[in-house]
């Protein structure tokens, strides 16, 4: 019988984790396994995509602190990095009037465990509105419905109202003051854009509310039927689910497609940091 640690401290990728394949959240949290085989091929191609993706938001992060952008430019010294860093500077995210929280990290208590988001970027203008932005690196535009769907979308949302009144003057944010914009690094031009309702926040609060015990009070975490999703897996070998990776550019194609909710992209496109 495999029971979760208590406290616990959720986040929206373990949430994903959860909802894309039970069995993946228990060997990544659970079990804590180490990360046995390659998500997707061409593993070097793949690797490199991920360290330029965790450097870029660190860049961003230190503009945002108040680095010089000409002396960070200096460290964008690949093809993506130099691409990216130009179209952040060219898109011009001033937030003028806002005060701006980087890498902010907002946690609360749920059902005995904890929730934690990290947030990218924070914009406030206590009693009036919060952007959250997110940066992503993702070589293809995701739908937009599909973001809207994520984990991420709904519980950095809702996180921002239950746990970031200390930002709003003591007040908890109401939903309509909060945006979520995902900001496309290979597409500057086209963000995704999520405003907020009383009634999404209801939903949302209690969705998190029910997978969390249901997580907590689970005693087996299946194999996902749907082995879609095992071919971007790095545990497809305790799975025995293919030895083989899936092609990034596979992965890539099939966002375009009906499947695209089956793909585990926050694996692909990023890492967190
Ligand atoms: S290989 Fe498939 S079944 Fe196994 S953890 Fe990954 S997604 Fe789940």
């Amino acid at each position: 019988m495999t029971t979760l640690p208590a406290p616990f401290a959720f986040s929206q990728s373990s949430l994903q984790d959860y909802a894309d394949c039970p069995r993946r959240f228990q060997l990544r949290y659970i079990d804590q396994l180490s990360w046995p085989a390659v998500e997707s091929e061409p593993v070097v191609d793949n690797e490199k995509r991920q360290q330029e993706g965790q450097l870029f938001h660190r860049l961003v992060q230190q503009h945002w602190l108040g680095l010089p952008a000409d002396k960070l430019a200096e460290l964008a010294n690949t093809a993506n990095l130099e691409r990216w860093w130009q179209n952040y500077l060219g898109a011009n995210l001033q937030m003028d009037g806002f005060q701006k929280y980087t890498e902010l990290t907002l946690s609360f208590p749920i059902g005995g465990h904890r929730l934690l988001a990290k947030y990218d970027l924070v914009a406030i203008r206590p009693g009036e509105k919060a952007v959250i932005f997110d940066w992503k690196t993702y070589a293809k535009r995701p739908r937009d419905e599909w973001m809207a769907a994520r984990w991420q979308t709904r519980v950095y949302r809702s996180s921002l109202i239950l746990a970031g009144s200390h930002l709003n003057g003591g007040r908890p944010l109401i939903p309509e003051q909060i945006e979520m914009t995902y900001w496309y690094a290979d597409f500057p031009n086209e963000p995704a854009r999520f405003t907020y309702t009383s009634a999404q926040f209801k939903r949302d609060q209690s969705a998190i509310e029910k997978v969390i015990h249901e997580i907590s009070k689970a005693d087996e975490f299946p194999l996902t039927e749907d082995e879609k999703m095992c071919r971007f897996c790095i545990y497809r070998s305790y799975c025995n689910r293919g030895a083989q990776a899936g092609q990034l550019d596979e992965a890539e194609a099939e966002m375009e497609s009906e499947t695209a909710f089956d793909i585990n992209f926050e694996q692909i496109g990023e890492i967190e940091f």
